[in-house]
């Protein structure tokens, strides 16, 4: 006795039918490596498909000597689901502060170049290789940014950008490869995994030395074109 169910709508063609339904139910592909390089997906909170937990994860974080010096975990500010994600290198004294990315006068430049560049600062993401501020506001040291970037990496397998704009040398060789030069890539676009990357410099770099200006304005106008190409 035949004890499988008729379809409701099954016709003369069954196994055509039955490729069809096949083809809806195709498994999303498995990420079976990183975004970023050097990153272990397996420490990547694999677990985390949502940006809030995984926020709630980061505030409660001590994963590095970086927590015993700041005042708080600095995550990230702007849209969840933005096509576009700006990152920096690790909060200052006004971010510490304030618990907010790119508050303090890089990030009132950095206000100052979006809103030039025709983007709202709610709508795109921005976010940071470190979330902890580094004392005296030094570098992030490579083990503490070997750490922290495995936030980064969820941050960008959740929010699946188009773009990942990398402000400065440190984000740039956490997002594009550890010896990247920023002077030599930035206003390049680079691609991975379908995402472009653009590095250009750190704002604040841009308030040490206004040479920097030009350069930068003439990245951004890329990342408007190509962001605006997008939309
Ligand atoms: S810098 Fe990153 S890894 Fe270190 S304590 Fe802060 S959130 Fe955790």
């Amino acid at each position: 006795m035949n004890i499988e169910q008729q379809g409701l709508f099954d016709e003369e063609e069954p196994k055509k039918q039955a490729e069809d339904i096949a083809a809806r139910f195709i498994p999303e592909p498995v990420q079976t490596v990183s975004f970023l390089p050097g990153v272990k997906l397996e420490e990547a909170y694999p677990d985390f498909n949502d940006l809030e937990p995984l926020k709630k994860k980061a505030l409660e974080c001590q994963g590095c000597r970086l927590r015993e010096t700041c005042q708080q975990v600095v995550f990230s500010t702007g849209r969840v689901n933005s096509k576009i994600i700006f990152v920096g290198e690790g909060p200052g004294s006004d971010e510490d502060e304030q618990g907010i990315p790119f508050v303090g006068r890089a990030g009132q430049l950095l206000n100052q170049i979006l809103a030039a560049a025709e983007f709202k600062r709610e709508e795109v993401y921005i976010t940071n290789v470190v979330k902890c501020r580094p004392p005296g506001n030094r570098l992030p040291n490579p083990d503490e940014v070997k750490v922290c970037r495995n936030y980064l990496e969820a941050e960008i397998r959740i929010i699946q950008p188009k773009i990942i704009v990398c402000l400065g040398a440190a984000a740039t060789q956490a997002v594009v490869d550890p010896r990247a030069k920023i002077s030599q890539l930035r206003g390049k676009w680079l691609q991975r995994n379908g995402i472009r990357i653009m590095p250009t410099y750190h704002p604040a770099a841009l308030l040490r030395n206004p040479n920097y200006k030009r350069p930068v304005w003439e990245d951004f106008k890329l990342i408007r074109d190509t962001y605006q190409s997008l939309t």
